[in-house]
């Protein structure tokens, strides 16, 4: 049956303006790095990415590497663009990155102009797409001159194949560089991705006051560390977990008995709120204004709906906030 979009997705989703750019994404995106490969299930990925866009979830992430198999995230992403959301492309941020290893040989990784320029032809390619609206650096390259690499994204968003540049996993210093020679060359960076959470806190040293100064977005990746900041580790590793699958990028020691302490003590936390521990875990990211959306995954579309609910509540008291503190200490 053909897919008809919900009338009221707009309705409840907050839409924040990404830095200074005329662009505005959904306080919550989605993610396709695991659960959209060629080894999950279709209908299951499908009902999720409908679930998204009925709910006003307008931003998709991809990369060249999301599978498994590599790039098998971008073909089924495509296939399901051209069945079920032909008509909505003009509704969509779609974006995707190269940074990481895709292809044999020394133009398969990194951050040369070669290697970025045909690794973004490949994704249209595999999207069925003319243009991505966001084109990202996923990493940074401590051979390739930033120059380099910032005359290519430059030169990729001349040529149309994406609207807007961004960077990931950049310290703030390397952002700092990167943003000013975007500037420079007139392409101005609109979005940096890095891992941030309640147990991942890097970006509070100095990137999010980069980030604000340079009137440059904010997104997230694994918000909700990879799930551990979910009820789902309470009581040991289910068997459908990430830390349980051989595909999954979550260890099975990173879920121990330290973790698994402070998942008890926020989950507490979050019930006296009157959330799930996921729908805490992203509000506590999206109090802050220079957080533009966070970028969480889905294995299944009861995640998605219990995680959209974060927005219901993303106000703490300090009393709150100073309990969290304790807790992550
Ligand atoms: P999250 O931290 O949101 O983790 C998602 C996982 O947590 C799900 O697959 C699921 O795991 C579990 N989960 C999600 N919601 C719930 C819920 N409500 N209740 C219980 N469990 C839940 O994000 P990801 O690590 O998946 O990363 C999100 C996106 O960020 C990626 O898809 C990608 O687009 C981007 N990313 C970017 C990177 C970069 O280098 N730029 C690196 C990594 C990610 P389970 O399978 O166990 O059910």
């Amino acid at each position: 049956m053909t897919y008809q979009p919900s009338a009221a997705r707009y309705d409840k989703m907050q839409y924040r303006r990404c830095g200074k750019s005329g662009i505005k994404l959904p306080a919550i995106s989605l993610g396709l790095w695991h659960n959209f490969g060629h080894v999950d299930v279709m209908e299951n990925f499908r009902k999720i990415l409908h679930l998204a866009f009925d709910s006003g979830i307008t931003h998709f992430d991809l990369a060249n590497n999301y599978g498994p198999p590599p790039g098998s995230a971008e073909t089924n992403f495509g296939k399901i663009l051209k069945e079920d959301f032909a008509c909505y492309r003009d509704e969509l941020i779609i974006s995707t990155k190269a940074g990481y290893h895709m292809w044999e040989g020394p133009y398969g990784e990194w951050g040369s102009k070669k290697y970025l320029v045909s690794s973004l032809d490949q994704s249209l390619k595999r999207m069925g797409l003319d243009y991505v609206d966001i084109f990202y650096h996923h990493r940074p390259d401590p051979d390739t001159p930033l120059e380099e690499t910032m005359m290519a994204l430059d030169l990729i968003v001349r040529q149309g194949k994406a609207l807007y540049a961004g960077i990931s996993n950049y310290n703030a210093e390397q952002a700092d560089a990167a943003i000013a020679i975007l500037k420079r060359l007139g392409t101005p960076c609109l979005i940096h991705q890095p891992k941030y959470s309640m147990f991942v806190r890097d970006a509070e040293n100095g990137l999010l006051d980069v980030l604000e100064k340079d009137g440059v977005g904010c997104i997230p990746f694994s918000p909700l560390a990879q799930g551990l900041l979910t009820n789902k580790y309470l009581h040991g590793i289910p068997q459908d977990s990430r830390a349980a699958k051989s595909t999954g990028f979550l260890q099975e020691s990173q879920v121990n008995d330290e973790v698994v302490g402070k998942i008890k003590k926020l989950n507490a936390l979050a019930e006296q709120r009157g959330q799930t521990l996921a729908q805490m875990a992203l509000a506590w990211l999206l109090k802050d204004d220079r957080v533009t959306s966070v970028l969480i995954g889905a294995s299944k579309p009861e995640q998605l709906a219990d995680s959209l609910k974060a927005l219901d509540k993303v106000d703490f008291t300090a009393d709150e906030l100073e309990k969290i503190e304790a807790i992550l200490k």
